[in-house]
């Protein structure tokens, strides 16, 4: 693993920059940490509220053990030791879409300890990013203030639903390494199934932490930027966020600890609040909740259970499917995308009849996907679910060009009628005449006739102008449509040129 330092040049010299993510995930489950109320996105307000949630007195919260589970195999995903023993604190402050007047945290004992991650720069380094813990948490109500002129309304829906706080350790020195470090949580979080990693309804969120300091000094103070909603915003707040640290110092000043919020119109970070120090929120044990034991057999099991994650299947397409680093990453990242490419590859003639050149048959798999099929899946704003092509219609798609029945360059055609009239390809080359022409007779024919209307080209070719074969292929080709097999149109004019 290497792992470059990245200075930013200020005007007094190097400054690195320091980064640590605190990172929120809304756990997938259907019903809340601590009651049976729902959790379904966009529900009407306050809907899906049960009287633990809304801070009723008397009423006792009753812990949802599929949480725990999912937070289990989020810890078991990220590397992460699991602690058989866990408490649930009580987090005091006031606020209005907070009923109970604290939130039901976790604080001394988390429930997953020290983690780590790793993750691939666009210069295909990689890295590893410490975790600090893992805990589970309850959500607070929203307040919306932007529906009555003088009124603010409180929406509890959200309220004791159940996230993880993901805590990075301050290891991470760029944007990029941000953004990266976010995109690995987020692909592992899928995979595993615990979060959705939804950002723009907010399963996803993530406290930003910048600090700068000169090369080998102590850590600076840091400024933590809530709530930063899109991998974009990440990166324009932490490259504000690391210039304004930068200029403060220069200038003589000082950087205060704080809040502040990323104003994406403005591209700016502005103060939000001083930051508390942890004590202020009087974090004791909840009294009303026993510690969490849960037993190693468990966790074992649990660990025996986990699916494939994306660092093992990067591996793994690349030994078995012959993909390059990068291309193997761009599918392992996206679980579903990385399924619809193995279903496609399982479904060409090669690999079902296990004969013929197995690498070749993945790798046009994957060309195919990565191009065409993504581009227009892109244009028509689809999710792969959605998709008008299916494994199998691309599959059938590549054993064409594998068995010579069409070029790579008729393939895209017979690619965009598939996208628009839901095809099967072979259908589409039978529809509209698109068979490639292999025929060494009627190929001839037409290299004799193209031949004959450029002699003057086939006399300067003769004396060593070897450039002008490409011209001769594609006069061949375009009096055939397109549709002359390259490589016997090639092969053919080499003999007749001679
Ligand atoms: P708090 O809840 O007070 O923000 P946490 O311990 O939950 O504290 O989170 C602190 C986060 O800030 C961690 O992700 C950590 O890596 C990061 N961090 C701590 N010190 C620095 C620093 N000097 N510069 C940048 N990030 C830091
Ligand atoms: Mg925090």
């Amino acid at each position: 693993m290497s792992a470059e330092k990245l200075y930013v040049e200020g005007a007094t010299g190097s400054w690195e920059v320091v980064i640590g993510l605190e990172v929120h995930a809304q756990v997938d489950s259907k019903s809340k940490l601590f009651s049976g109320a729902a959790t379904e996105f966009d529900a009407d307000p306050n809907t899906q509220v049960s009287f633990i949630d809304a801070g009723f007195p008397g009423m006792l919260p009753v812990l949802n053990k599929y949480c725990v589970e999912q937070a289990v195999k989020t810890g078991l995903g990220i590397n992460a030791k699991i602690n058989l023993r866990s408490v649930f604190d009580r987090k005091n402050y006031f606020y209005a879409d907070l009923p109970m007047g604290y939130q039901i945290s976790q604080f001394t004992d988390p429930i997953v300890g020290e983690g780590h991650l790793d993750i691939t720069l666009s210069d295909g380094a990689h890295k590893r990013i410490g975790v600090e813990r893992l805990h589970l948490e309850c959500d607070a109500g929203k307040s919306i203030h932007d529906q009555h002129a003088t009124s603010s309304y409180i929406d509890l829906n959200r309220a004791g639903i159940a996230l993880m706080e993901i805590v990075s350790k301050p290891e991470m020195h760029s944007g990029e390494e941000a953004i990266a470090y976010l995109k690995k949580l987020r692909s592992i979080l899928r995979y595993l199934g615990t979060s959705d990693g939804n950002m723009e309804q907010g399963s996803l969120r993530a406290d930003v932490n910048v600090s700068v300091r000169r090369p080998g000094e102590e850590l600076g103070t840091r400024a933590e930027i809530k709530n930063v909603n899109s991998f974009r915003f990440v990166g324009q707040a932490i490259d504000f966020e690391v210039q304004r640290q930068i200029d403060v110092i220069e200038q003589g000043g000082k950087v205060i600890q704080e809040t502040r919020l990323y104003d994406a119109a403005k591209g700016v970070t502005r103060s939000m609040r001083g930051k508390e120090d942890a004590h202020d929120y009087r974090y004791f044990p909840d009294p009303d909740l026993l510690p969490v034991e849960i037993d190693q057999a468990y966790v074992d099991l649990l660990a025996s259970q986990l699916p494939e994650l994306p660092d093992a299947k990067e591996k793994r397409f690349q030994s078995e499917y012959g993909l390059t680093a990068y291309d193997a990453e761009v599918l392992a990242t996206a679980m579903r995308k990385a399924d619809f490419y193995e279903k496609a590859v399982f479904e060409t003639k090669v690999w079902s009849e296990n004969s013929g050149d197995k690498i070749e048959a993945a790798r046009l798999v994957n060309n195919w996907l990565s191009g065409e099929f993504f581009a227009a899946l892109n244009k028509d704003g689809l999710d792969i679910e959605d998709s008008k092509v299916s494994e199998k219609q691309l599959a059938q798609l590549v054993d064409l060009i594998l068995d010579g029945t069409i070029s790579g360059k008729i393939a895209k055609d017979v690619f965009a009628f598939m996208w628009e009239e839901s095809k099967d390809p072979a259908q589409i080359v039978q529809e509209k005449g698109l068979v490639q022409v292999s025929d060494t007779a009627a190929i001839e024919v037409i290299i004799d006739g193209v031949m004959q209307e450029n002699q003057d080209k086939v006399e300067q070719y003769r004396s060593g102008k070897d450039k002008l074969f490409g011209f001769f292929v594609g006069q061949v080709m375009k009096a055939m449509q397109g549709k002359g097999n390259p490589k016997v149109v090639n092969e053919l004019l080499k003999k007749k040129l001679a």
